[in-house]
């Protein structure tokens, strides 16, 4: 945990050991990169001595860690940047215990489940586009595509079936743990950069009122 605020971190703190977490916390942006890895960081973006998206950002460059981010009432557009740069979700201050667990357990969950099954191909392909599963890597003919954790995820997930419709509700319960309305805007934000990023708005088209569809341009 990630916290200044002593009146927030003491009694969540308290709260979470009671439901059995393991709770280390700090407060501030150096300790908290400085820590040992934990299992997941709970993240306060506004921390006295560097911004919250930063530590987040220094965080995801060395590791995978699950990342919730904590915003203030308001910040609703600072989240779809939070979720952008790999935080995995976020939750409003004032929020209760109940639903921050909801959280951590869905996102640990969410992690858990990640890696590949035993019977998952290591490679799925489309046309001159390849995605690793086991290392990752994304290749469109020669050249290696640099996605972010939740783009090649959305990729990862079309590839799986290329041309088959998969919901919002879908991916949002598969790569957030929750359909919650707001993150529906996540969504858009990193479909059009990974549109950006393969060259080709048509490899992923829009199902209008239902989702999206890996289509390969030109086939
Ligand atoms: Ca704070």
């Amino acid at each position: 945990m990630v916290e200044d605020e002593d009146s927030i971190a003491v009694p969540l703190a308290d709260g979470l050991r009671r439901e059995g977490f393991d709770v280390e916390r700090v407060a501030n942006g150096a300790d908290a990169l400085a820590a040992p890895e934990p299992d997941l960081v709970l993240l306060d973006l506004r921390l006295p001595d560097m911004d919250g998206y930063e530590v987040a950002r220094q965080i995801r460059a060395r590791s995978r860690v699950p990342i919730i981010m904590v915003t203030a009432r308001g910040e609703e557009v600072d989240r779809v940047v939070g979720l952008e740069i790999g935080a995995d979700d976020s939750v409003v201050k004032p929020f209760g215990l109940r639903e921050l667990i909801a959280r951590l357990n869905a996102v640990m969950r969410r992690v858990a489940d990640g890696g590949p099954a035993a019977d998952e191909p290591d490679e799925l392909a489309a046309g001159p586009l390849v995605v690793s599963l086991r290392t990752r890597r994304v290749t469109m003919g020669d050249d290696e595509l640099h996605l972010t954790p939740r783009e090649f995820d959305i990729l990862a997930m079309l590839m799986h079936d290329p041309g088959a419709v998969v919901s919002r509700d879908d991916l949002l319960r598969r790569l957030w743990g929750t359909t919650w309305a707001v993150q529906t805007k996540a969504i858009d934000v990193h479909v059009s950069s990974l549109r950006r990023k393969l060259g080709d708005p048509s490899w992923v088209q829009t199902v209008r009122g239902v989702g999206f569809r890996l289509g390969v341009p030109g086939a």
